[in-house]
């Protein structure tokens, strides 16, 4: 399969024409081998308009919610970024290329594992993965110019406020079980600034602070 001709056609059919149009964000989305992210089997589909299921029953989000959540961080390549829920670690090399560190955690250790080595075959140093309920963030790395968090939260936790710079971003997708609104909090120095990007449905975050399962 010619998999550079099905990514340049996701950035053209599934990303421009939806109004993403963060020139280093297109690039990167042209670059990143999304085939090499998802279970084997299903690699002739990395490139379609849909998530993808990964192991423990999770999924690798839509091309385009990837690149929405990473244009809404507005990333100019020096920043250190935490992720939360590494999952299929496709996001996080995304990241890689468009920030200079990534601290992504994720709570199942099948996925910490296959991320791990999928960003390693690819070629992305600049990642750590931890092991870890992510929703108490993670702290001895903090404070993030940036914070995405993938998978759905009933309400922001209190760790990603205090681990966030002052005028840095969170993007986080917040609502109930099936349906959340995927949101932008930008911290200042007095209150933080909310808003509403978008409807969109993510797995569940589980933890602390989280789902409880
Ligand atoms: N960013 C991923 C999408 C992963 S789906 C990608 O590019 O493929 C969401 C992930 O969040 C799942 O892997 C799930 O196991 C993980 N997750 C859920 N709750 C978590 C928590 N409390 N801490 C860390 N990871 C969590």
């Amino acid at each position: 399969m010619d998999y550079d001709a099905l990514r340049n056609r996701m950035v053209d059919e599934q990303l421009i024409p939806r109004g993403i149009s963060n020139k280093r964000v297109l690039e990167t989305f042209r670059k990143v081998e999304r085939h090499k992210f998802v279970p084997q089997d299903l690699e002739g589909n990395a490139y379609e308009d849909h998530p993808l299921p990964i192991a423990g029953g999770q999924t690798i989000s839509q091309p385009y919610m990837v690149a929405l959540m990473t244009q809404c961080l507005d990333l100019k390549g020096h920043e250190k970024i935490m992720e939360i829920g590494t999952g299929s670690g496709y996001q996080a090399a995304i990241l890689a290329n468009l920030a200079k560190e990534v601290y992504s955690v994720e709570r199942l250790k099948e996925l910490a594992k296959s991320a791990e080595s999928a960003l390693k075959d690819t070629g992305y140093a600049n990642v750590k993965i931890k092991l870890d309920d992510g929703t108490l963030g993670w702290e001895e790395c903090a404070p993030y110019d940036g914070i995405i968090v993938t998978a759905a939260a009933p309400k922001t936790p209190d760790a990603y406020i205090k681990q966030l710079k002052i005028g840095g971003k969170l993007v986080i997708p917040i609502g109930p079980m099936f349906s959340q609104v995927l949101t932008v909090v930008e911290k200042k120095a007095d209150a933080s600034s909310v808003s509403e990007v978008c409807g969109c449905v993510f797995v569940p975050l589980v933890g602390k602070d989280g789902w409880k399962k």
